[in-house]
């Protein structure tokens, strides 16, 4: 590298840990990456359990699933 030339950035490609992104998408808010609170119901009568989660500092439920018992 000669005395004009100078590095701005530098990008490192890494492989992707296909289930280190997934644990930090489930657990983390998308928009802020705080750790969000996730509430359990659970239907006994039609066994099903809905799974919502909740970012405390964008104050949103980001998700709002629904699993079958068994
Ligand atoms: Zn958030």
């Amino acid at each position: 590298m000669n005395q004009k030339e100078k590095i701005i950035t530098e990008f490192r490609i890494v492989d992707i840990n296909f289930r280190d992104q997934y644990l930090e998408e489930y657990f983390h808010c998308l928009l802020c990456g705080t750790e969000l609170l996730y509430i359990h119901d659970t239907d006994f009568i039609y066994q099903t359990v809905d799974e919502r989660a909740h970012c405390p500092h964008c104050k949103i439920e980001s998700k709002n699933l629904s699993h079958k018992l068994q």
